[in-house]
């Protein structure tokens, strides 16, 4: 496989957040993390002989602060650097104060614990995702985001961003991590299918790391897709976070149980998923 994973050790912590390093006309990242990972993504970029100021290309899956909060500020210190994201995330990414705003009322004040200073990336250096991108081939992936994009390398990579869940080895378990606020179940399922069509060698994750069997993981991921989103229909938040958290423990130590809530809290998967169906309730009534 030509991609490295880095760890980026959010908040100090293994296999939550990682990024992946590629040559497609130079050294090139798969989503970046936020901000709060820099240190950790200079160490990973220095153990393969790379600066900041090496890289050549940011290719963002889509544009939540855990995979692209860093944009701005890579950006910054690498003059040469372009971003390469999807037509509704760019505005965001030449002007992040929006995002910033909603992800603030989310997050309240562990916002800037856990993410970290958002700088703008120039709009000169923003370049818009369409069917291929350097050596990839960019195939739209809506579900976990409107805007969502997943990247196949012709070695049979895929960067699949968020679209296949989340999943913190060795545990089993595909954690289809919901948040709000445009989680759409029904597009999401057609992501999956969009994804087993073009046959994957291997799922290329950011929460978190490789996964050589990419149908039994789709299969997992939509599972519980359906299961945690039947759950949000009928359930309070206690409930779905209960079971939830039961889910999430099988099999796995607690320390592993614990970093899927960290990758994506429970809590705000139910909000994504109640966000879903009152909007599919609004739109059948009106
Ligand atoms: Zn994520």
């Amino acid at each position: 496989m030509g991609a490295h994973l880095l760890d980026l050790e959010h908040l100090g912590r293994e296999r939550v957040i990682g990024s992946y390093l590629l040559d497609e006309d130079g050294p090139t990242l798969v989503d970046c993390g936020p901000a709060t990972c820099l240190d950790a993504l200079r160490a990973g970029l220095a153990a393969h002989g790379l600066e900041v100021g090496d890289l050549r290309h940011l290719v963002l899956t889509h544009i939540h602060l855990d995979h692209a909060g860093a944009a701005g500020s890579l950006a910054r210190e690498n003059p040469r650097l372009l971003v390469h994201v999807s037509e509704v995330g760019a505005p965001h990414v030449v002007d992040p104060s929006r995002l910033e705003r909603s992800a603030r009322r989310l997050y309240g004040e562990d916002f800037d614990r856990l993410w970290g200073a958002l700088e703008p990336v120039p709009e000169e250096r923003v370049r818009v995702v369409g069917e291929q991108v350097l050596g990839l081939e960019a195939f739209p992936t809506p579900g976990h985001a409107s805007h969502h994009v997943s990247y196949l390398a012709e070695d049979g990579s895929c960067f699949s961003g968020d679209a296949t869940g989340v999943r913190i080895p060795p545990s089993p378990y595909v954690a289809p991590v919901a948040p709000p606020p445009d989680i759409d179940v029904e597009a999401w399922e057609r992501t999956l299918d969009a994804i087993v069509e073009r046959r994957p060698e291997r799922l290329c994750l950011p929460h978190f790391g490789v996964v050589d069997d990419p149908p039994q993981h789709v299969w997992a991921c939509r599972a519980a897709l359906r299961t945690w989103a039947g759950r949000a229909r009928e359930g309070s938040e206690e409930e779905f976070v209960r079971a939830a958290e039961e889910d999430i423990r099988v099999g796995v130590d607690e320390e592993t149980a614990a970093l899927f809530q960290r990758a994506g809290p429970l809590w705000q998967s139910y909000a994504g998923l109640r966000r879903y169906w009152d909007k599919r309730e609004e739109t059948a009534a009106a």
